[in-house]
């Protein structure tokens, strides 16, 4: 597999290059109504996507690496890892990293002490645009509706694998974007992505799904059962205790655009 190495340098910045542009504009140009036609771009939150099949596991030479039965986290032992940096070459997400400073490999350790303790990894509980969740995915087979990842993947199925083609079955699931290049996502995230989008564009036609959506960022506990009744959409722990509540279409209350108590002028940040 053909992918870039980081050489001793870069050992920080595993995914450099990847965030430059393709190409540029004409000077005095500007975006379109359409922009997907002229020029497009999408951040994607890349961590270890702690693969069903590691192909980081599978190059070891130390056997350093393991994947945790419990919660399928993929981990790199510090103390059998030598840094032979076989990982770093076989990762075709780029998601181990050689640290020249400590001379092992390291990457995502999956935030196992909080999942431990049933709280969500940093990255989730730290997203301001509340665009991640972490949970537990059932096999397609034994997927369940009230199981905010099952409900994503398996039942609505509009969150997909990033570039599945690969083999490792990556277990982070993207709701992909909807104006970027279509033969790009059909390239990232296989011929799937078409329906996604199509659903996707839906949903405000499905509240269930929608209150889910508005479930994500609400909680730092990790949620393993949802529903959405009578306008609430309600995530409930592992033991069916309700961690949190929230409203699917937020109230909307306008104010003047003057304060004249203190004399201010308002914005609409909330
Ligand atoms: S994304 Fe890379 S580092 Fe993470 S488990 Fe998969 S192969 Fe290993
Ligand atoms: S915050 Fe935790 S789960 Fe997220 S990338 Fe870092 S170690 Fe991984």
């Amino acid at each position: 597999m053909l992918h870039y190495a980081p050489v001793d340098e870069d050992w920080m910045y595993p995914n450099v290059g990847e965030d430059d542009c393709a190409g540029g504009v004409a000077g005095g140009s500007h975006i379109p109504t359409t922009p997907h036609e002229q020029a497009w771009m999408f951040y994607l939150p890349r961590t270890c996507a702690h693969c069903t099949y590691p192909a980081c596991l599978a190059a070891c030479p130390r056997k350093a690496i393991y994947k945790r039965e419990e919660d399928g986290i993929v981990l790199i032992d510090q103390s059998r890892c030598k840094g032979y940096g076989e990982c770093v070459r076989a990762c075709p997400y780029k998601k181990s990293m050689y640290n020249t400073y400590t001379r092992t490999s390291e990457k995502c350790i999956g935030c196992y002490p909080a999942v431990e303790q049933g709280i969500q990894p940093q990255c989730v509980v730290n997203c301001i645009g509340k665009i991640r969740v972490m949970g537990f995915i059932n096999p397609p087979a034994k997927a369940r509706a009230d199981n905010p990842i099952d409900f994503l993947v398996h039942k609505k199925q509009i969150a997909l694998p990033y570039y599945p083609q690969l083999g490792l079955e990556p277990n982070i699931y993207y709701i992909p974007p909807i104006h970027a290049d279509r033969e790009y996502l059909h390239q990232m995230f296989g011929p799937q992505v078409d329906g996604a989008i199509e659903r996707y564009r839906d949903l405000e036609r499905d509240p269930v799904a929608a209150g889910l959506l508005c479930l994500m960022g609400s909680t730092d506990r990790i949620m393993h059962r949802f529903k959405v009744e009578r306008g609430k959409a309600i995530g409930y722990d592992d033991k069916g205790a309700e961690l949190v509540q929230v409203p699917v279409t937020e109230p909307v209350i306008e104010r003047a655009a003057f304060d004249a108590k203190l004399g201010a002028i308002r914005n609409n940040t909330p």
